[in-house]
């Protein structure tokens, strides 16, 4: 199959050891067999892992791929979706994390449909990239700045308010392995640590300027399919209120089904989740910001103007942030959870791990586990908003106690083998806010997540709280394993997948648009066939760094410690039940009772 259109066909290779940079074509069976975003990261990671089978993710031969998809930035809903590819340092597997807004736009009218990064430059540095120009420059001018003063400081310094900037912040220069990238202020590439891999390649931030348009096989064809998707979701009953509310419209959803995470997910219901939900944010909305093309603008910028937290500005939280700094430390003041999202954003880290963790220490500290030497004289308690604040700058500058946390989950049990009960992950990513107790599907969603614990793979919550036990093991698993290979689809395409999960827009639309790119006529299933490939692919690095079926259960917790409210009350997770649905996984996958992809090679 010939490509037409869709793809620049280039990739930007830079190696910040040697300060140089190669362009590569891409072929078009690569290209089709991969689909781009993180299928074409995923890949690129693979080979470099068996060039290098003993590579640290902190070291100099790990490669970072920053790749959209061959739909960004064109006419269609939400196409401003760009992919963070590599070897994690926070898990030690693979990883990866997406950010919306513009950054990836730019890089695909620069050019390039990736950009791949190695080694490591001798001083803090910026890539700045202008269509084919490219240089690497000195970054010491903005060491230890915040992310959004870093940005600032790119476009004004370039002189080019329209330079798309991804940065990181002091964390991601402290190697804080939950680190993330930031852009436009408030878009994070959150989860697995890629902003750890940028401090560990001495790399603050990447500048890119693009003046191309983007090819497109069809544009009669792209127009009239992106039309319907817009008019779909302009007319759908739920749009007014997620322009509103964006996905703090789901706290009082998931709390009355009794799955969310309320202090440090001992319990699934949070008796003040009316301070923390969606219409209390109006409170403080003052303005709403969207990624590229996208009407649903789910970004909530929120201002407070009075009481100790006067003059917090930032954008968000939405609900996992909403969650970790609400309910699951016990905060019933919006204000403080507001300061808490800027604080992350501005120091760069990944407000789920973070919230996950001091919400550990916290449990950790009334349990007794911690006492206050171990905490820097701090004394912990539930709904405690200043500490938790204190807690993120200590884990953004490796101060105190923050040094110990700043490891992730891992650093945190070495340290304090007696917080591993305590603790909720899979395979090292702290779990987001969904709990596994309520349904063997989210259970088997996170412990199969080729990243560890987040939903970014499966989200079969809605499903789970609508049948309850009115449906098969087999239905289940199925579920699981089409969740998981439609929604990294749209990692792979460059696109948000809010438009399919949260309003359903039809998800064969994507096929016509990709036909209409590109000129190729995949079908849907085509694409979940290539998609699928791509989850036996990140599975194949992963058992290449030592997972197999030991690592794919929630935490431990999930079967021994029942929900205390709500409607799930006394409830957890079946053992026996998790591992039928494990091995019956395994068999569908194709995979062996280990968990190891039996067809795939490398
Ligand atoms: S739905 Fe939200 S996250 Fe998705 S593209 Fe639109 S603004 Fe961005």
């Amino acid at each position: 199959m010939e490509i037409k259109g869709g793809y620049t066909k280039k990739i930007l290779n830079i190696d910040l050891t040697k300060g140089k940079s190669v362009v590569t074509d891409v072929d078009d069976e690569f290209a089709l067999k991969y689909i781009g975003g993180r299928g074409w990261g995923a890949k690129i990671v693979l080979d470099n892992l068996m060039k290098h089978p003993d590579l640290k993710p902190l070291g100099p031969e790990n490669v970072i791929v920053i790749a959209p998809g061959p739909l960004s930035g064109l006419y269609l809903p939400a196409s401003g979706k760009n992919s963070f590819i590599s070897i994690s340092p926070l898990t030690g597997i693979y990883g990866d994390s997406s950010m919306g807004g513009l950054f990836g736009v730019e890089l695909r009218q620069a050019g390039y449909d990736a950009l791949v990064i190695k080694g490591k430059a001798d001083a803090l540095s910026m890539i700045c990239i202008d269509d084919g120009d490219i240089e690497i420059r000195s970054a010491s001018a903005y060491e230890g700045k915040t992310s959004s003063d870093t940005e600032r400081a790119v476009k004004e310094d370039l002189g080019d308010i329209e330079t798309r900037v991804a940065v990181i912040g002091p964390a991601g220069e402290n190697l804080v392995k939950f680190a993330c990238i930031n852009t436009e202020w408030s878009r994070n590439a959150g989860r697995t640590g890629m902003g750890a891999i940028f401090g560990s390649k001495n790399l603050k931030a990447v500048a890119v300027r693009g003046s191309h348009d983007l090819p497109v096989y069809d544009m009669d064809a792209l127009i009239n399919a992106g039309d319907r998707a817009f008019d779909y979701l302009k007319s759908h009953d739920l749009f007014e209120l997620w322009q509103q509310q964006g996905l703090m419209s789901v706290i009082d959803y998931i709390n009355t089904a009794g799955a969310m995470p309320t202090h440090n997910f001992n319990d699934a219901h949070f008796d003040g989740a009316d301070t923390i939900n969606g219409d209390t944010m109006l409170k403080y909305k003052i303005g709403d910001t969207a990624c590229f093309c996208c009407p649903m603008s789910c970004g909530n910028i929120c201002l407070v103007k009075e009481g100790k937290y006067a003059g917090t500005v930032t954008e968000g939280p939405e609900y996992e942030t909403a969650c970790m700094f609400g309910s699951n430390v016990g905060v019933t003041d919006f204000t403080a959870i507001l300061r808490a999202n800027m604080l992350c954003d501005d120091l760069g880290i990944d407000t789920i791990s973070t919230g996950n963790l001091i919400a550990v220490l916290i449990d950790g500290y009334e349990q007794g586990i911690l006492n206050r030497d171990d905490l820097d004289g701090m004394t912990l308690k539930w709904g405690d908003g200043d500490s938790v604040h204190e807690l993120i700058e200590k884990i953004a500058y490796r101060k105190g106690i923050g040094n110990i946390v700043a490891d992730g989950t891992y650093g945190l049990i070495k340290h304090f083998p007696d917080l591993k009960n305590i603790i909720s992950h899979t395979k090292g990513l702290e779990m987001t806010a969904y709990d596994a107790r309520i349904g063997v599907t989210m259970a088997l969603g996170y412990g199969t997540s080729d990243i560890g614990a987040h939903h970014t793979r499966a989200w079969p919550l809605a499903k789970e709280i609508e049948l309850g036990s009115n449906w098969t093991l087999d239905e289940r698993v199925d579920l699981v394993i089409y969740h998981q290979t439609v929604r990294p689809l749209f990692d792979c395409l460059g696109v948000c997948r809010l438009p399919w999960i949260e309003l359903g827009l039809d998800e064969h639309i994507y096929a016509e648009l990709f036909a209409a790119a590109t000129g190729v006529p995949l079908t849907l299933e085509d694409m979940f066939e290539r998609s699928s490939h791509i989850y036996d692919l990140t599975r194949t690095i992963n058992v290449k760094l030592g997972v197999r079926r030991k690592d794919d259960y929630p935490s431990e917790r999930a079967f021994t410690t029942p929900i205390k409210t709500g409607p799930h009350a006394g409830e957890l997770l079946d053992r026996e039940y998790f591992e039928s649905a494990l091995t019956m996984y395994y068999e569908k996958r194709g995979w062996d009772e280990n968990g190891v992809p039996t067809t795939f090679t490398a």
